[in-house]
C-alpha cells in the first residue's frame, strides 16, 4: 500500500480563502484592517526569505504588514525599544522577530518583551504556559498548522498512540501538548533518546521535526500510521526534504506530508489567523469598552 499524501498547499490554499473572507468582514463591518509588525536583525539570506514569504501571504489575503529591518549592529535594547513602540501602537495586531537573533542576544527577554495579546508566533511564557493549562491566546503557527491539516483529513488523534521525534521550544515541544490537549497518549523523542525505533513502532500518529534528512525509515513506521513530517533540510545537491525516507515510509503508513509542500505552507497560514484573531479581538474589546463608556455616560 501506498500512503495518501496530505497535501499541505491545498489545505492552506482553503485556509487562506478563509482568511481573505475574515479580513473582508472585519474591514467592512468594523473597519478594521489586520496589521503585523515584522522584525528582523540582520541580513541572513534564509531569514529574509522566510519574511519575505510571510509579508506576500498577509498581502495576498489583505493583511497590513510592515517589515522592521534592524542592522546586525543593533543592540538587544534597540529591539526592546522598538518592540515597546509597536506595543503601543493600536493598529499593529501582531509583532513578530523574526529567529534566529543575534547569537549573544538574550532571545527570552526579547520575546518575553512582545505582549502576549500581539504575540502571534505563540512563543510568550503565557501562551507557552496557556498549552500546558489552557487559555493559550495564540498557538505557535507550526504545531498549530499540523493539528489543522489532522482535522482537515478527518483523522482524530483521541486515544491513539502520538510520538513526537523532536522536542524543541517551537516545535516539538508545544506538538506535543496540543496532541496531549486533544486527548492522544503522546510520548517525546529527542537527540539523546535511546533506540528510536522502539518509539516509532508504536506510533499512531507520529510527528518528525528533527531536522535531519533520512532519520525515519520505512521499518522504524508502524503499518497504517499516519506520518507528518516538520523537518526541511537542504541537501547538498539543492533538493528539499524532510526527516523521512519519504519512498519507505509512504509504503507502511496510511497518510504522509509531502516536503515541500506538507506542513510548510501551514505554518506561514496560521501566522495569518493569529494576526487576524488578534485584530478581531481587540476590535471586539475596544466595542465592549465604548459600549460600557455609553452605559455609564446613560446613568
Ligand atoms: P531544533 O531546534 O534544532 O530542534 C531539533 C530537535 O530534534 C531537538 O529537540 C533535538 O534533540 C531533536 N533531534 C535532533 N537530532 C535527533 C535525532 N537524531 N533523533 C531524535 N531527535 C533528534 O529544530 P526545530 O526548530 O524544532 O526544527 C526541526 C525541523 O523542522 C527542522 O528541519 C526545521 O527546518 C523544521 N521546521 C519546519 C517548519 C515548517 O514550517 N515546516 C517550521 C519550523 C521548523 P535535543 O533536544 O536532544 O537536541
Amino acid at each position: 500500500m501506498t500512503a495518501r499524501l496530505i497535501d499541505g498547499k491545498a489545505v492552506a490554499a482553503a485556509e487562506r480563502q478563509k482568511c481573505r473572507e475574515r479580513v473582508e468582514a472585519l474591514k467592512r463591518e468594523q473597519g478594521v484592517t489586520p496589521g503585523l509588525a515584522v522584525i528582523m536583525v540582520g541580513s541572513n539570506p534564509a531569514s529574509a526569505v522566510y519574511v519575505r514569504n510571510k509579508m506576500r501571504a498577509c498581502e495576498d489575503v489583505g493583511i497590513r504588514s510592515e517589515r522592521f529591518l534592524l542592522p546586525e549592529t543593533s543592540t538587544e535594547d534597540d529591539v526592546i525599544r522598538l518592540i515597546e513602540r509597536l506595543k503601543a501602537d493600536p493598529d499593529v495586531d501582531g509583532i513578530l522577530v523574526q529567529l534566529p537573533l543575534p547569537k549573544h542576544y538574550n532571545i527570552e527577554r526579547v520575546l518575553g518583551t512582545i505582549p502576549a495579546e500581539k504575540d502571534v508566533d505563540g512563543f510568550h511564557l503565557y501562551n507557552v504556559g496557556g498549552l500546558v493549562v489552557g487559555g493559550t491566546v495564540f498557538p505557535p503557527c507550526t504545531p498549530y498548522g499540523v493539528m489543522r491539516l489532522l482535522e482537515h483529513e478527518g483523522i482524530s488523534v483521541i486515544g491513539r498512540n502520538a510520538v513526537v521525534v523532536g522536542a524543541s521550544n517551537i516545535v516539538g515541544k508545544p506538538m506535543a501538548l496540543m496532541l496531549m490537549q486533544h486527548e492522544a497518549t503522546v510520548s517525546v523523542c529527542h537527540a539523546k533518546t535511546r533506540d528510536l525505533a522502539q518509539y516509532t513502532v508504536l506510533a499512531d500518529i507520529l510527528v518528525v521535526a528533527a531536522g535531519c534528512p533520512n532519520l525515519i525509515t520505512g521499518p522504524m513506521v508502524r503499518k497504517d500510521a499516519v506520518v507528518i513530517d516538520v523537518g526541511i533540510n537542504r541537501l547538498p545537491s539543492g533538493e528539499l526534504v524532510g526527516d523521512c525516507d519519504f519512498e519507505g515510509v509512504s509504503k507502511r503508513a496510511s497518510f504522509i506530508t509531502p516536503v515541500p509542500g506538507g506542513v510548510g505552507p501551514m505554518t506561514v497560514t496560521m501566522l495569518l489567523v493569529n494576526t487576524i484573531n488578534s485584530a478581531a479581538r481587540s476590535a471586539a474589546a475596544r466595542d465592549a469598552a465604548g459600549a460600557s463608556k455609553s452605559l455609564l455616560g446613560a446613568v
